[in-house]
Formats: structure tokens, sequence, C-alpha cells
């Protein structure tokens, strides 16, 4: 009986549509489900053993950036608030780009952050920093009873069964990913023996260390942009402007913007606010590959100030 119950779980690691309604209960860790989670971060540690080559820090680099823009502008600012249009395709490849970021599938990710703007820090909201700092980044997601998708917030997505698919099978697509990485460090390795690197560093930088960084700075976003930084707009919760946190995930960190005007495409709302993500869109709307970006208007950039007439 024990046994066949670690067999299910272990099989939930790649199929999530093993999760039964009747296990979503509770607020407790699902230890066995966040194994992998936990190894992740251990695997990390390798690092003092394969060393590194300026090859591999460029891979972490390039790997963390790519994804994070797929995070931050398609998970978010695309799947979850739609501030654009764009193909089925692009959707698709944006999803699965997304996916590798090893934050779930876009279906899930975009219906507890929904969630999370209808309650924003109020007694429903899962992330909310005042159930805690540490529950806010990482205990919310950790546990049984947010591993399933909130279907009545994504009501728009699910009619895509290329998505519903990818959710489906999200942890497969960061395995493809991590073992396109290890053979890239393989060839290269060989190919070009005086970059000093192997496959086993460059997956252990370009993979491992730039997932968890990736993930962690993603997570910052609902529990510090929630807690530091400032406060431009009137906006009901404790979401904050933090320009630390906003050159680190690319633009997500403009947060009490976001939680102002949430449709915009862009969350740096003023030019000395950068916004990294957005540029890269505006530059995709240029080559017609995303278009009918949404705007703040400008009654909105002037409505609910905290100081009146100060921005
Ligand atoms: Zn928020
Ligand atoms: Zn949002």
């Amino acid at each position: 009986m024990f046994l066949r119950s670690v067999f299910t779980k272990i099989l939930i690691w790649f199929d999530n549509s093993n999760v039964k309604v009747a296990d979503n209960v509770g607020e407790t860790i699902d230890w066995v489900r966040v194994i992998p989670f936990i190894l992740m971060h251990l695997v990390c540690l390798l690092l003092f053993f394969v060393g590194w080559s300026p090859i591999a820090l460029w891979v972490a680099l390039a790997s963390y950036l790519m994804r994070m823009f797929a995070i931050t502008a398609f998970y978010h600012r695309y799947f979850s608030h739609k501030a654009y249009k764009t193909s089925r395709i692009t959707q698709f490849l944006f999803g699965v780009l997304g996916a590798t970021a090893t934050q779930r599938g876009p279906i899930w990710w975009a219906s507890h952050h929904r969630r999370h703007h209808i309650y924003s820090d109020k007694e429903k909201d899962i992330h909310s920093p005042r159930h805690g700092l540490l529950w806010s980044h990482m205990g919310w997601f950790l546990c049984l009873k947010n591993f399933t998708t909130q279907e009545q917030y994504v009501g728009d997505l699910v009619k895509f069964p290329e998505l519903v698919l990818l959710d489906r099978f999200d942890s497969l697509i960061p395995i493809i990913y991590a073992f396109f990485i290890l053979f890239l460090g393989q060839y290269l390795g060989q190919t070009y023996p005086e970059l000093h690197t192997n496959g086993l560093q460059m997956l252990i930088w370009g993979y491992f260390v730039s997932t968890i960084v990736l993930i962690h700075c993603t997570l910052l976003v609902n529990s510090l942009a929630h807690v530091l930084g400032t406060q431009r707009y009137e906006t009901g919760d404790d979401s904050r402007n933090n320009w630390f946190i906003a050159l680190l995930v690319m633009g997500e960190g403009w947060h009490n913007n976001h939680h102002h005007y949430p449709v915009s495409a862009r969350q740096g709302f003023f030019w000395w606010e950068i916004d990294m993500s957005y540029y890269l869109l505006r530059a995709m709307s240029l080559f017609g590959i995303i278009w009918d970006l949404k705007p703040i208007p400008v009654n909105r950039l002037h409505s609910n100030l905290i100081k009146k007439g100060q921005l």
C-alpha cells in the first residue's frame, strides 16, 4: 500500500493527470512530490567538482535570460494577462520555452497568478507574504493543495489541446532541455578543447545553477516585491516597485505599477524604469511576431496616486 502510494507520487513527477482531486487537500508540504526540487538545489553543489569555464558561465547567463524572458513576457504578460496578441504557433513555442524554466506549464502558472491578482494580499491569496515570507516565496507551490490547476480561472487557455498536453507533461520539457545542454557541453568540449568545458560542467552551470537562480528570482516577485520597495499607486495590496528585482527579472519588479494596471504590456511605466522584457516585446512586434500591445492609458497613469500629483 505504502509502495503503491510512493509509486503514484513518483508518477506525478512525470504525468500531472495522476493527481486525484481527493489528494488535493491541506496545506502541508508533499515531500515525495518535492524531492526533485530539493535535489536540483543539491546538484548545484557539484559546481565545486566540475569547475568552471567562461563558456559555461556565458551559456548559464544566456539560458537564464532566454527563459526569464519566456516567463515574464509569455507566462506572465501573455498567458496570465493577455497584454498583447500573437499566433497560436508562437503561443505554443514560447509555452514550451517557458516550460524549460521548470516552473510548471503555462496554464498552471497563469491560473495561480490570476487568482493572486483577484485576491491580492487578502485571505484567499495563495502566496501573500502576510501568510509568511517563506510561504509566499516557496511554501505555497510545494503543498499538494496548490499542485493542481485552478481551472476556473483559465477557461480561455484550456481550449488549446496543445497547451493542455504541455501542462500535463510539463516536467518532460526541462529534462529534454537539460539533455540538450549536456550534449552542447559535450560537443563544445570535444570540438573546441581550448574552451575547457565538458558535458557535465555545462549541465551543472547551464541547466542546474541557471534554473535554480531563475526560479528564486521569479519567486522574489511573489515574496519581496510585496514587502520591499516603493508604492506609487493605491492598489489595496502590498505590491511594491523594486528596481533591483526589476533588473533581476527583466521588468516584473515594477510590481506596484503592475498591480495598478495588470493588462499593460509595459511594467516600467517611465523611461527610467528599465523593463527589458518590454523592449524585447517591442522588437518582436516590429517583426510582426506579436501585435496589439496594450498600453497604459494616460488617465490611468495618473490615477490612484498615493502622493497626489507626484509620480
Ligand atoms: Zn503581486
Ligand atoms: Zn500579474
